[in-house]
């Protein structure tokens, strides 16, 4: 059988093949996957030569893998990295870290000796295989995921798989590639919820509140890849879809003479850390030829709070130009009162989960009353989001926010019956 030159290990594709026939052999047996390297190994190579880099590799394959008892097959892809496939008969996960990060420590102590001049550290991911049928590919990306996630922590030397975090990776990776397929497929929507005056119920303004479909034409949760784009940075791409298609849409509404009102959009953190942002809507207001009044971006009270010169120059400049400037969720966060005095802005949009909360008891009934009075004197617009029943809208109306949001009006709608259904003159 083919053999790796230096090690005498096996190449990938036949350690791939030969340990798929292992645990499909042998269903009852208990096996790890392990995924293997040393740290600033290139250094060896760099400061003391090819040769020594390869004794390297060398002792590494013949104390962890050739000369090991407990290992069935192994493989080095490539340079100083190792998979391998160990039998671990009845010992537990705790056990088996020990015993690995025992080997490792003293891998690392012995080639310390040599290479005083290098900081060395062994890392190893492992993977202890739960059904053998899930086969090796499978085990082998989880071991060097555990990997991974502990690289660059330098107190631990061997990584045990752990599921909720994989679960929570691949879950960024389906989310992503969802926005970038929608979007090849032009299938990211925006959705509009009406603003309504409580006392009268009549249509005051709309928030746009994005959407995504995946290829079967299910519309994905905003709450679900939301988070997922911002940790990822690609928000951005999506706020800019979500922001084109909502001012192409005021556009057509007054071409068409609809009841248009003003229209809010939701303006992520990453968008205000990426230089552009007020050009970025200037453009858009000039290629659509649409007057500020008719545009309102909410901007989070978290938002506002973990970045405050910085946020606070850009809503500024943007209040300038006349456009209205909503602080998002508010009561969500652990904001000051004495900062949220000074924000530059024009609304504040009280977080539905705080109204709500406030309204199920006397005492936060009366400090919602207070913080409405507070806020109105400071000079702000008040809305309060998340209404959905009459009670609420009473209670809510009687503490004196006049702006609601929420499904007791109406829930967010495509933009076609959004339309039809408040823009278009009767
Ligand atoms: P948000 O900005 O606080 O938007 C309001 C959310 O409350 C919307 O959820 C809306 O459907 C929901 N809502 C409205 N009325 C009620 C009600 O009466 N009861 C309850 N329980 N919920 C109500 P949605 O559309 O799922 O959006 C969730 C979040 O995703 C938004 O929260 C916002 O933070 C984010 N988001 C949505 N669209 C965009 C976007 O285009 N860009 C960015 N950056 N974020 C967006
Ligand atoms: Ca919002
Ligand atoms: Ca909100």
């Amino acid at each position: 059988m083919e053999r790796d030159y230096l090690t005498n290990l096996l190449p990938l594709h036949l350690f791939l093949r030969e340990a798929d026939k292992i645990l499909k052999n042998n269903p009852d047996c208990r096996y790890a996957v392990t995924v293997t390297d040393l740290s600033n190994f290139k250094y060896i190579n760099d400061l003391y030569g090819m040769a020594e880099g390869n004794r390297t590799i060398q002792e590494m394959a013949e104390k962890f893998f050739s000369g090991n008892p407990r290992c069935i097959l192994a493989s080095r892809p490539y340079a100083d990295q190792f998979r391998s496939l160990i039998a671990i008969g009845d010992v537990s996960q705790d056990e088996e870290v020990a015993i690995i990060t025992n080997m490792n420590t003293e891998f690392t102590e012995y080639i310390q000796k040599r290479y005083p001049n290098i900081y060395f550290h062994v890392y190893t991911g492992l993977y202890i295989i739960e059904d053998n049928s899930e086969g090796i590919r499978s085990a082998c990306d989880k071991a060097h995921f555990a990997k991974k996630c502990f690289k660059g922590n330098l107190s631990v030397t061997c990584g045990i798989f752990d599921s909720n975090a994989y679960k929570d990776s691949s879950n960024v990776m389906r989310l992503t590639h969802e926005f970038q397929s929608a979007r090849e497929r032009d299938s990211v929507y925006v959705y509009y919820q009406p603003k309504c005056s409580a006392s009268t119920g009549e249509f005051i303004g709309a928030e746009a509140l994005g959407r995504i479909a995946d290829k079967d034409g299910n519309i994905i949760s905003p709450g679900e890849f939301i988070p997922v784009l911002e940790r990822t940075g690609i928000i951005g791409d999506f706020d800019d879809i979500i922001m084109e298609k909502t001012f192409a849409d005021i556009r057509r509404w007054i071409d068409n003479g609809g009841n248009v009102k003003p229209v809010s959009l939701n303006i992520s953190r990453i968008q205000f850390l990426k230089p552009g942002l007020i050009d970025k809507i200037l453009a858009l207001q000039k290629k659509y030829d649409i007057p500020s009044r008719l545009i309102e971006l909410e901007i989070t009270e978290t938002t506002f709070i973990e970045s405050v010169d910085f946020i606070d120059d850009t809503a500024r400049e943007l209040r300038r130009h006349g456009f209205t400037i909503d602080v998002d969720d508010f009561g969500s966060g652990y904001s000051s009162l004495s900062l949220i005095a000074t924000l530059p802005a024009d609304t504040i949009k009280l977080d539905c989960s705080f109204a709500r909360q406030c309204l199920d008891n006397d005492k936060g009934v009366i400090l919602l009353s207070g913080i409405i009075n507070i806020l109105r004197s400071i000079g702000f617009d008040i809305i309060c989001e998340g209404i959905e029943t009459e009670c609420e809208r009473q209670r809510i109306m009687e503490l004196g926010c006049d702006k609601i949001q929420g499904y007791y009006y109406d829930r967010p709608m495509p933009s076609a019956s959004f339309e039809e259904k408040y823009i278009t003159k009767q």
